[in-house]
């Protein structure tokens, strides 16, 4: 269940001084649900006042307690000493309000902010302390920033003059590290695993969820794009165009996508109650069991099921079952997918494997499957919800970022190339 929503600011909630659409809307509903929200921005030199202000005016309700930027995470992080920096008034303030001293001459650490006034004597100074045995910490490496007139430098081209004069190279805490997200999770009393972080930028945003255990929808109103997508290592666990789709993830989904997408393949269950949906005599196995799925491609479409069971209920993913005693993965790949989906293929080779592991509140093991899924070609017949489906289609990628479809599945297809919109 998802109980709070990190957002990053610039991209995300406006661009410039505009407001994204829908973001204003999307908030107030989250909050209406009890949802709590958070705001996390790499920008140091705002204090979380004058950012609150700005969300005010495009509608959005907030308080100083539920934004962090860089700056506040930099002096949480470090606790205390004596620092010299770089930056405006924001990281003066975030260094002052939690106890660390200013100190020119000798400093603990030096702490490198954006600043729009840097200039050859800050950044000798700065130089030269970290040679003299100061710690280098950059509040964020941001190389640039969005601005109205364009793209402007940002703090980590500052960071970058004082990392090749000292040659030294910067502690870093904001996004991408996993410092700033803890941080937030910390305040807003949460755990990882019930929060969700919406960011525009794959390498600091969704880094940044991914480094700190969890989930993560790039929405695509920024800097990413869905190419970016396709060639980066940084795999987002959802995709969104605007707020309209991200609204129907968060929403939508929220008891069951949600619950099969913990990034170690392990979904924690309630204890099975008596009564309850989970009797059917699959919990607490003694092994782990072999499954198949089929990746079928026909006329640019992939062949999906919409699950019929909890507690993927209402899961969009790739057909198949259970292998029994005796049977190759490709005739159980051909017999399950012709009684799922009416649809007759020929199986072949592997091109995913992954385990998906059920635990009950208790830590015993109700369900542990390792799935194998192999590509498959189409021969005949029309697709017709059979078994534990509740429906069956061929999709186009185009379509998959607005159904309710399985992580493993997205990753599987993106594998293949299959996730590209058009
Ligand atoms: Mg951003």
């Amino acid at each position: 269940m998802i109980q709070g929503v990190i957002f990053d600011l610039d991209g995300t909630i406006y661009r410039g001084s505009q407001a994204v659409p829908g973001a204003a809307e999307f908030v107030a509903k989250l909050a209406e649900r009890g949802i709590k929200v958070f705001f996390v921005t790499n920008r140091s030199n705002r204090t979380p006042e004058s950012v609150c202000t700005q969300l005010r005016s495009y509608g959005i309700s907030c308080t100083a307690e539920n934004i962090l930027t860089s700056a506040q995470a930099t002096a949480r992080h470090l606790r205390s000493g004596s620092v010299f920096f770089i930056g405006e008034e924001g990281l003066e303030r975030a260094l002052l309000e939690a106890g660390l001293t200013m100190d020119p001459q000798s400093p603990d650490y030096v702490v490198v902010g954006f600043d729009r006034a840097v200039n050859y004597t800050k950044i000798e100074k700065a130089s030269r302390l970290i040679r003299a045995g100061a710690r280098f910490i950059a509040t964020n490496p941001d190389k640039a920033i969005n601005a109205d007139g364009g793209i402007s430098p940002g703090n980590g081209a500052i960071v970058a003059a004082i990392a090749t004069a000292s040659g030294v190279s910067p502690v870093v805490v904001g996004k991408p590290e996993r410092a700033i997200i803890d941080i937030a999770l910390e305040r807003m009393g949460l755990t990882p695993e019930h929060v969700v972080l919406v960011g525009d930028n794959l390498e600091t945003d969704i880094k940044a969820g991914i480094n700190a255990g969890i989930r993560t929808v790039l929405i695509l109103t920024g800097v990413s794009t869905r190419k970016d997508v396709l060639e980066s290592s940084v795999k987002p666990h959802r995709v969104v165009e605007d707020y309209e789709d991200l609204a129907h993830v968060v929403f939508d989904t929220l008891e069951t996508a949600w619950q099969e997408t913990s990034t170690d393949n392990t979904t924690i269950l309630p204890t099975p109650q008596q009564g309850s949906h989970f009797t059917s005599g699959k919990e607490y196995p003694d092994c782990p069991r072999l499954a198949v799925g089929a990746v079928v491609i026909h006329e640019g479409r992939v062949l999906l099921v919409k699950r019929g069971k909890p507690p993927a209920e209402g899961l969009w993913a790739i057909p198949g079952g259970s292998v029994e005693l005796g049977e190759t993965l490709q005739t159980a790949a051909e017999r399950e997918i012709l009684e799922e989906t009416g649809i007759k293929i020929k199986a072949g080779d592997p091109v995913y494997t992954f385990d998906a592991i059920q635990k009950d509140g208790d830590g015993r093991v109700r369900f542990h499957y390792v799935i194998v899924d192999l590509l498959a070609d189409y021969l005949e017949g029309d697709p017709k919800a059979g078994d534990d489906a509740h429906d069956v289609r061929w999709v186009h990628p185009s379509e998959l970022d607005r159904m309710n479809v399985s992580r493993k599945t997205i990753e599987l297809l993106r594998n293949l190339r299959m996730g590209r919109a058009e």
